[in-house]
């Protein structure tokens, strides 16, 4: 095996070998843009390291071959006393971490290679602070010691000196603070900083390397389900200094803008500057347009550069650059994240553009993007005066409480309290803070902070440089300049589409997206954007999108934002309400005429309800499910009733009537006990009335010129026995009413498929089924054999956690499991009769990944509830792709 490759030797192609940085770096070697010669150690090498505890024997002769060539490329020898080669070593996975794993630069620096670079550069104070920063970082990263006391010893002298930037300690200054430096790590690790080149180089590859299993970066794998045993890749790199003063600087650079997707060179520049001072929010960078003025050549090349990479990527690419004296170098290129607005607006101008072609549009953006598009925003009046303004880095409108440090925004989160996670800056300390907040708020750094690109990425709000506010984490508070102070627990709104923050809570209103999907039209940019995206994913997906609804309104509304039916319309939520009473009647009846009476009340209802909803769904399916729960759900609860019982002194006889019926009813596990075709079976009538609410709502509406399409579904069926049962007694309904009514009714009959036992039997099933519906949320209890409500609040943390799941088996379809059965079932199904339809109902149907499985597995239909229909149409046209 080869396990280093210069980066003339790689390409983009080769991610999964040279991570995602180097095989940016050689892809852009090959388009001879200019970036500073270096190598990569691959990703195997790290694997090998990993399992064994020691890098492969071959790759000390590899490295030693690469750097000797990178030297003799660059004219100069690693850390050489007069003119040293310094390097950087930087890790790279296969998918970018921002943040995650550690960089150390200028590595060579030593007492005496410090001085050499001092007189090549002719600038004694970068030279001095370069060693500075090697020490630091390396004593970090390398040797473990405690970032917080480095960062002291530099306040010391700051305050010392009255100064409130490093940029303004004199190099007297940092000569003292590299000898502190060593000094700290001498005392805290009882080792010395070493001054041989090749060790610093050697155990910095080592460290990026160990650093894969930090703890920052294994929870950013867990949270963005990065596998564990990718490895990363090291890239060892000639330096170049942006901080060689006013003609030098080092930026970030977006071909377009990642937070809008507007057209247009975006970034940040920061004059005299090194790469990792961007990116900490150390210094507020400058526009890049600024750069213009400053350095007009540079600008104007790195324009080029970066149309070449969005060419070339087809797609937003994102740089790192450094100005040497007026010379240009790229330091890594990716294709850039971008926020929900900006994903759509991209992918709609690049076809625009010819870039890319409406197929490849769609592949570009995804249905939680749209979804999270779809999410209200605030309603703002004129008169509410923001607390304080930033940088709007990453869209959206959260509320929470404020709090000033991770730890308590994870502790709140989990307690269900809702958290703004405000900082001055963030680091990748934060992330699980930031992962439990709503929104995070910071008051330095610009939009390519970390705490902007993380949350970008997670899509989370951000506003960041909010820097009127001061930040004071100790106290927990923080203050404008207009003095309101707000403490630890006050409720702020934190706006990311504007970059404005306002005490208190502020009433949300529909996003224009929102608005466009249901009204089917709209204007700007953004809402053409999404519009073009979905139209193009209905002319091509395969898969029908219909909505769970059992109300008119919900259906109303499903319709509008492209429901093409019902595929799952429940109808116990009808048995709620004021019609409770009429329900206890029914249970409570002591014999038959009693019963037939409560069933008599209820009917009327029934098909009001069932009537209006075909009203709203005219000419599309609409099926219907009959009830499911057990009956003592609708009875008050055991406990209540009895204390209410032995408390009153003259005793409601009916609550005593009640309390035998909860009793009698009682079940060890409702979940699988009487519920589902089993009650329909077993309480007389409740299926007739069912079913003759139906079909008299069928024959209102054909009465009133409408084309009503209802189905009607017997829920968790085990076996065809179970079926024909129900299913003859509905037919023998629908002839009574067309019979009495004179009007053909021919609705559909059809089962869910929520047990194993009825996956497994499918073919017998099918012979007494119109259609199938996946129920795969009683289909994912059973299969697994947990319940739902039980297993989430106690073990699935657990198993999450251990990596048992990825993610709940309730969230996304078990693939391999429950989904194995679905399959098996269509299959089956379709041996018996090929035309039989299949759908799934249950909150899979709205879930992307199960979306794409269903695609796969040749289901007619996905349902989910109405706010998740344009992100299903969406999935299932990507899913088709
Ligand atoms: P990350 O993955 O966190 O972005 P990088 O490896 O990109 O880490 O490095 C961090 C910073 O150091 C970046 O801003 C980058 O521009 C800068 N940097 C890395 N290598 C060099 C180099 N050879 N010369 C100058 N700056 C560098
Ligand atoms: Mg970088
Ligand atoms: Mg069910």
């Amino acid at each position: 095996t080869k396990y280093v490759y210069t980066f003339a030797e790689g390409s983009r192609e080769m991610a999964a070998l040279l991570g995602g940085k180097g095989a940016g770096l050689a892809e852009m070697t090959r388009l001879g843009l200019p970036v500073p010669p270096g190598f990569t150690v691959t990703t195997e090498a790290c694997k090998v390291y990993l399992a064994t505890g020691e890098e492969p024997p071959e790759l000390g002769v590899e490295a030693a071959r690469a750097l000797a060539g990178l030297e003799h490329a660059m004219g100069r020898t690693l850390g050489a006393d007069d003119d040293p080669l310094l390097v950087s070593v930087r890790s790279g996975a296969r998918f970018s971490m921002p943040g995650m794993m550690d960089t150390i630069l200028d590595i060579g620096l030593n007492d005496d290679s410090v001085a050499g670079f001092a007189k090549v550069t002719g600038d004694e104070r970068s030279a001095w602070d370069s060693y500075r920063r090697l020490v630091q970082m390396f004593g970090h990263t390398v040797m473990g010691v405690d970032g917080d006391l480095f960062e002291e010893a530099i306040a010391a002298h700051r305050t010392a000196l009255g100064v409130a930037t490093d940029h303004e300690l004199a190099t007297t200054e940092l000569v003292v603070l590299v000898e502190e430096f060593k000094a700290l790590i001498r005392r805290e690790t009882g080792e010395d900083f070493p001054q041989d080149p090749a060790e610093q180089l050697a155990r910095a590859v080592r460290a990026v390397f160990d650093s894969w299993n930090g703890e920052r970066a294994r929870v950013y794998r867990h949270r963005e389900h990065i596998p564990e045993d990718l490895g990363t890749a090291v890239n060892v790199q000639a330096m170049v200094f942006g901080n060689l003063g006013p003609d030098s600087g080092t930026g970030v650079a977006f071909t377009r803008d990642p937070a809008t997707g507007a057209r247009g060179l975006y970034g940040d520049y920061l004059p005299d500057a090194q790469g990792e001072d961007v990116v900490a929010g150390v210094r507020d960078a400058l526009p890049i347009s600024e750069m213009k003025q400053l350095d007009p050549r540079s600008y104007v090349e790195l324009g080029d550069h970066m149309r070449t990479l969005e060419g070339h990527y087809r797609d937003l690419c994102d740089v790192e650059f450094t100005v040497e004296r007026g010379r240009l170098w790229i330091l890594q290129t990716r294709v850039g994240k971008r926020t929900a607005e900006a994903a759509f607006r991209i992918a709609h101008d690049l076809r625009e553009e010819g870039t890319v072609t409406a197929d490849e549009a769609l592949t570009r953006v995804s249905g939680a993007e749209l979804t999270r598009l779809m999410f209200p925003r605030f309603d703002v009046k004129a008169t509410d005066a923001p607390l304080a303004h930033g940088i709007p880095a990453s869209p959206g409108a959260a509320v929470g409480a404020v709090v000033f440090d991770s730890a308590e925004a994870v502790r709140r989160a989990a307690a269900g309290e809702q958290v703004v996670l405000v900082r001055r800056e963030t680091t990748p300390d934060d992330l699980p803070g930031m992962i439990a907040a709503q929104a995070v708020l910071t008051s330095r750094g610009g939009k390519t902070s970390h705490a902007a690109v993380v949350a970008r990425g997670m899509g989370k709000v951000c506003v960041c440089g909010a820097e009127d506010l001061s930040v004071d984490p100790v106290a927990r508070r923080f203050s404008t300049s207009s003095g309101t102070v707000v403490h630890e627990g006050d409720t702020v709104s934190v706006d990311g589409t504007a970059g404005t923050v306002h005490l208190g809570a502020l009433p949300l209103t529909a996003s224009d997206v929102g608005r466009a999907l249901e009204s089917g039209t709209g204007e700007g940019a953004l809402t053409e954007a999404v519009l073009g995206a979905l139209a193009h994913a209905d002319a091509v997906r395969r898969l029908q999108v219909r909505a769970n609804a059992d109300t008119p309104e919900d259906a109303v509304r499903a319709r509008a934002l492209g429901a093409q039916g019902i595929g799952l319309c429940r109808t116990e939520h009808m048995f709620l309400g004021e019609r409770r009473a009429l329900v206890e009647a029914m249970i409570l009846a002591r014999d038959d005429t009693a019963r037939a009476q409560a069933l008599e009340a209820l009917l009327p209802l029934q098909r009001a309800d069932f009537t209006a909803i075909l009203e709203a769904m005219d000419g599309l399916p609409v099926t219907i499910r009959l009830i499911d729960p057990p009956l003592h759900e609708f009875l008050p609860d055991r406990t209540e009733l009895a204390v209410r019982l032995a408390q009153s002194v003259h005793p409601d006889p009916h609550d005593r009537q009640l309390l035998d019926a909860v009793e009698r009813m009682h079940e060890q596990n409702p979940m699988l006990g009487l519920r589902g075709v089993r009650l329909g079976l077993a309480v007389p009538g409740l299926m007739a009335m069912q079913v003759r609410a139906i079909a008299e709502a069928v024959v209102r509406r054909v009465g009133d010129g409408g084309r009503p399409c209802a189905e009607i579904m017997i829920p968790l069926v085990g076996t065809v026995e179970e079926l024909r049962l129900a299913r003859a007694e509905t037919e023998r309904v629908l002839a009574e009413v067309a019979a009495e009514t004179g009007t053909p009714l021919d609705c559909p009959i059809g089962t869910m498929i929520e047990l194993p036992r009825a996956a497994l039997t499918a073919a017998r099933i099918a012979e007494g089924a119109d259609f199938f519906s996946f129920g795969t949320n009683d289909l994912t209890q059973t299969t697994w054999g947990l319940s739902r409500d039980d297993a989430e609040a106690s073990f699935f943390p657990l198993y999450l956690d251990k990596g048992v799941f990825t993610v709940s088996p309730f969230e996304s379809i078990d693939q391999e499991g429950v989904g194995r059965l679905v399959e098996m079932a269509v299959a089956a199904a379709h041996e018996v009769d090929p035309g039989l339809e299949t759908g799934v109902c249950g909150e899979h149907g709205g879930d992307p990944a199960s979306i794409h499985f269903f695609h796969r597995a040749g289901l007619d239909y996905v349902s989910c509830s109405p706010f998740r229909i344009p992100a299903a149409r969406l999935e299932a046209g990507r899913a088709a792709l």
